[in-house]
């Protein structure tokens, strides 16, 4: 999509009314908008949830916590989610992935902003439906017996994948384990 169809979009019209109504208010200028948008997405981007994986593969203390209250888990290592985060973990038993199916809520801070695709009405509607024939569109193939749980993202709630460490990288360090870490496996629709 470009950012002319963007613009046209009946919520982007929207957000824009409010703004224009906020500003006209007093309540912030067109700069401070901006500037808040600015420092938000400088900060937003798919290392920040490279890292929470990283740690939770080397921490077990850490990897508790992260599962148990994803947004307190985050701020340790200095990241600010901005909103209940609940992350899932990937097990030999069952494999997560995340959507929104309302509309396109994603943890932007964690992964930067979202891929076109995540946001697609097709996505967001067979996700749910044909879990299994979507990530094989994606190049995971998943086992039979693997049981895959769609995790349903809202302005509330959002969700984080937190891979299986692959195998092989028992010696490897933090920062290398980060490396290995994928946007897509962050979402659910790559391994790792
Ligand atoms: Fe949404």
């Amino acid at each position: 999509m470009s950012p002319a169809e963007h613009a046209d979009l009946p919520v982007a019209a929207r957000v824009r009314r409010f703004e224009e109504r906020v500003i006209a208010a007093g309540l912030a200028t067109e700069a401070g908008l901006d500037g808040f948008l600015d420092a938000f997405l400088r900060d937003a981007a798919p290392v920040n949830g490279a890292r929470l994986v990283a740690r939770a593969w080397t921490d077990p203390a850490f990897r508790e916590r992260l599962l148990a209250d994803g947004r307190a888990a985050a701020a340790e290592l200095g990241i600010e989610a901005g909103y209940r985060l609940q992350v899932v973990e990937n097990t030999a038993a069952v494999h997560n992935v995340i959507v929104c199916t309302l509309c396109s809520c994603y943890p932007v801070r964690l992964l930067g902003p979202s891929p076109s695709w995540y946001k697609s009405a097709a996505y967001r509607a067979r996700v749910v439906r044909e879990p299994r024939a979507v990530l094989a569109e994606f190049g995971l193939e998943l086992p039979p017996g693997t049981e895959i749980a769609v995790w349903d993202s809202s302005s509330e709630a959002r969700y984080l994948v937190l891979p299986r460490r692959p195998d092989g990288t028992a010696g490897a360090g933090e920062e290398a384990l980060a490396g290995l870490v994928t946007r897509e496996g962050l979402i659910g629709t790559a391994p790792v």
